[in-house]
């Protein structure tokens, strides 16, 4: 067994995401809604040497499994992560993120005159790029810090 597989099997039932860009970490955080008052135990190891990554960060949530919605954005910030299903402290599933073609209800769009972002706001939605996302209303493109258009989780 690896040192990694060590690592990734410490949880009882939850999700390990591994092989995050070193750095990132905190906006995989952002982008499942986890802060300190959410409650969810959460345990996170930054700039761990990695072989594919030289450095990578890995997160891991107890108790919770991630929506597609979740991974779909996840893959924006950390497009060589790993999503690791952990039942029983067995990994039961593991798959490395794709990107999508489009991300729907989960980015808010940066300008103030889109409609999707009205008083009676439509789904946002954003189709991948190969650098960033944009608009599939108003054509915005955001390029940097996409965890911060993050609306939902
Ligand atoms: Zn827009």
């Amino acid at each position: 067994m690896t040192d990694t597989e060590l690592r990734v099997s410490k949880i009882e039932d939850g999700t390990v995401i591994d092989h995050i860009a070193g750095g990132q970490a905190l906006n995989v955080l952002a982008i499942l809604g986890i802060d300190g008052g959410s409650g969810e135990e959460v345990s996170v190891g930054m700039n761990v040497p990695s072989d594919r990554l030289g450095r990578k960060d890995i997160v891991k949530v107890e108790g919770r499994e991630l929506s597609q919605n979740e991974v779909d954005v996840l893959s924006l910030i950390a497009p060589a992560a790993t999503i690791n299903i952990v039942r029983e402290f067995e990994v039961v599933e593991k798959h490395r993120v794709t990107r999508p073609e489009t991300v729907a209800g989960v980015l808010s769009c940066p300008n103030a005159n889109c409609i999707s972002t009205a008083d009676e706001p439509i789904e946002s939605r954003f189709d991948v790029l190969e650098e960033g996302v944009r608009c599939t209303y108003c054509e915005t493109i955001v390029r940097e810090s996409i965890a911060a258009h993050i609306s939902a989780a």
